[in-house]
């Protein structure tokens, strides 16, 4: 399983919001670090199919990404807005979210009952969606984007407003999804990239500045933990007046 991303540029009107993007996900979990702004976001919803595929090249597992129905088959995503409707019970919400992905009903049975145990929310199964904690809503946002059991997860932001018994708990779920699919996370924050991932790659406005393991990360930015490095390798792109 390995993504492949050669030459891609993305433009909104005239900005020019990701700049040539070459970069390899193999598999395991991968950290996309980045300032707010800097097209995290952007890449994301590209891979996920959810924005056209602009110019370039682009592979989940061979497939080019303009095979769309079969690229939807083997992603998951959750984006860092994600709702369901605010009433609607969580086993509900599940089986809905299943009927949308063209998920067949024996399967999504199965699926649901799998998963909500997986992630700890099989006693929640009857309550409604608003009356969940941030924690519990997120575990909700993974559960529904493995309903199609997933070769490649992209996850947006997924610690924002969770606390630390929260995103611990999190991160130990993707830590055991990560043995037999690529994981992509998006973060500003580099303390999650360090808990979790192997590897990263780091965004600075529009351009990739860093790709490699968390070590080569920590060598490159000169500093002596994964933050100081991170913050180092931005700051040193910005004097440099090497991003726009
Ligand atoms: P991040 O996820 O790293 O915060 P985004 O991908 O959301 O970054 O945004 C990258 C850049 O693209 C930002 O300058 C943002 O203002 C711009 N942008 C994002 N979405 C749109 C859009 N729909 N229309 C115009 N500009 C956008």
């Amino acid at each position: 399983m390995e993504i492949e991303i050669r030459n891609l540029c993305k433009t909104y009107g005239t900005k020019l919001v990701l700049d040539n993007i070459c970069m390899n996900i193999p598999e395991g979990m991968y950290g996309l670090l980045g300032e707010n702004g800097s097209g995290k976001t952007t890449l994301m919803r590209i891979l996920a199919t959810v924005l056209e595929p602009p110019s370039g090249s682009l592979r989940i597992d061979g497939t080019d990404l303009r095979m769309k129905h079969k690229i939807r088959q083997v992603i998951g995503y959750l984006p860092q807005d994600f709702s369901v409707y605010p009433s609607m019970r969580v086993e509900a919400a599940m089986d809905y979210l299943g009927v949308l992905s063209e998920i067949p009903r024996s399967v999504r049975r199965e699926r649901t009952d799998f998963l909500l145990k997986r992630l700890n929310l099989d006693t929640e199964r009857r309550k409604r969606f608003k009356d969940l904690s941030g924690g519990m809503k997120q575990r909700f946002g993974i559960a529904q984007a493995l309903l199609n059991d997933p070769k490649f997860l992209i996850i947006d932001e997924p610690t924002a407003g969770l606390d630390p018994e929260e995103r611990n708990r999190f991160y130990d779920i993707l830590t055991e999804l990560a043995e037999h699919r690529s994981i992509l996370i998006s973060t500003h924050i580099a303390s999650d990239v360090e808990a979790v991932c192997a590897r990263a790659a780091v965004l600075r406005a529009g351009r990739l500045i860093f790709q490699g393991s968390i070590q080569e990360l920590v060598e490159s930015g000169g500093g002596s933990n994964l933050e100081e490095s991170y913050l180092n390798m931005i700051r040193r792109f910005r004097e440099g007046g090497a991003g726009r």
